[in-house]
């Protein structure tokens, strides 16, 4: 078993990248998923801010112009094999940002859906989602993490 593997074992780390919205998801992943109240860290997934120690990239917000090339680097960045979660109807489809969509062409504001931009495994729906809906998420990530060499 692989080091990194081995690390697994033990802990999952997260990463939490905004990409432009109303900060209403960041709220709910920083403030209650990360709280003592929902505890994500008693199935051992934790919060990291650096995108090399991460597993998980958690991704809220309807990914601005400013964002859309940073949040690749940061994707390439975290090592194989790693679980993508798109939080949030923003990351989903736009939600209230959806009519901002548009192409290169057209000065766009936006670039959702996520899934055009890095790839995605997990989508968790709502404005914002549940705490409870966002933990079961992470938490089915970690088989595929756990898969590693
Ligand atoms: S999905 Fe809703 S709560 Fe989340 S960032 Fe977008 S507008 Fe805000």
């Amino acid at each position: 078993m692989g080091l990194k593997a081995t690390a697994r074992k033990n802990a999952i780390h997260a990463l939490l990248v905004y990409s432009g919205g109303c900060n209403g998801c960041d709220i709910e992943v920083v403030n209650a998923v990360f709280s003592p109240r929902y505890d994500i860290e008693q199935y051992r997934i934790l919060l990291t801010w650096n995108p090399r120690e991460a597993d998980v990239l958690i991704v809220t917000g309807a990914i601005t112009w400013a964002m859309k090339e940073p949040l690749q680097r940061i994707y390439e960045l975290i090592p194989e094999p790693k679980a993508v979660l798109a939080v949030g109807s923003c990351a989903i489809n736009g939600c209230v940002f959806r009519n901002l969509v548009g192409d290169i062409k057209h000065n766009p504001e936006v670039f959702a859906p996520l899934e055009k931009i890095i790839p995605v495994d997990i989508k968790v729906p709502g404005c914002p989602p549940r705490p409870e809906d966002i933990i079961m998420a992470a938490v089915k990530g970690v088989p595929k993490l756990m898969a590693a060499p």
